[in-house]
């Protein structure tokens, strides 16, 4: 069987610096995040920000298939071009998981071309995720709803594009609601954002919340790789109506070049 290659990418800052963070995640979040997940059919890596290149190097972008993303303070520190090499990976059919405070990382930015601002509470309100797609393969296994007893409150309006596939809706103790759990298509690639995660609260150790990012990792998983390319391409079919003019077409690539 061949596995997924699953790097999971995280800022490692709050767990290095604030001792009760420390407490809950003492392996980093992405460390619970690996630990909860492994299966059989999982290959799983880790990068962090601090890192060179921030553990996001050509071959470990080229060997990933389905990256997960948790980010907060330092997203103005993810290097540019390393954001680009990410989103170019997406739209030729890497699949990628933004969690949290991650909405507003450069990497998903890209990918849906929005503020994807929102507000938020921190009071460590109860919240019930409404599972308004049953069928679908993210939500296999969750009933109609499940709570998180303690979580930071995401508010609506949450500005996404608006072919996002909405899974789930949130329903906050203090009256909030929130698009929890939405897909997007881009390029080949499969984009899904899971709003649980504060960094402050165990969420990444709740069954429901692991069984979601594994059902998620198998979903985005890529079909294929294939260049995002624009191809002068020959007619399948006899063209009779040929313009004998001049012809201005030039060949462009993905990389801005015309050779
Ligand atoms: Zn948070």
């Amino acid at each position: 069987m061949k596995k997924i290659r699953v790097t999971i990418w995280n800022e490692f800052r709050h767990e290095t610096k604030n001792e009760s963070i420390a407490a809950i995640y003492p392996e980093g979040i992405h460390g619970a995040i690996a630990k909860g997940i492994a299966a059989e059919d999982l290959e799983i890596r880790c990068a962090t920000l601090d890192e060179p290149e921030h553990g996001l190097t050509d071959d470990v972008i080229a060997n990933t298939d389905v990256l997960i993303w948790w980010g907060h303070c330092a997203h103005g520190e993810v290097r540019d071009d390393i954001v680009a090499k990410v989103h170019k990976r997406v739209l030729e059919g890497m699949g990628l998981i933004v969690l949290h405070s991650g909405h507003f990382s450069k990497i998903f930015k890209a990918v849906t071309g929005c503020s994807c601002s929102l507000k938020w509470r921190e009071e460590g309100e109860r919240e019930r995720l409404w599972n308004i797609a049953p069928a679908h393969p993210i939500t296999r296994g969750i009933g109609e709803y499940f709570e998180i007893p303690h979580e930071e409150m995401y508010g609506e309006r949450f500005d996404i594009p608006k072919d996002s596939e909405i899974l789930f809706i949130s329903h906050f103790e203090g009256g909030n609601v929130f698009r929890s759990g939405v897909t997007l298509e881009r390029g080949y690639g499969k984009v899904f954002y899971f709003q649980p995660g504060h960094e402050t609260y165990p969420i990444y150790y709740q069954k429901e919340i692991l069984q979601i990012i594994g059902n998620a990792i198998r979903w985005a998983a890529p079909v294929f790789f294939r260049e995002m390319t624009a191809p002068n391409t020959p007619a399948i079919d006899e063209i009779k109506s040929v313009y004998e003019g001049p012809k201005a077409g030039i060949v462009q690539n993905v990389d801005g070049s015309n050779k």
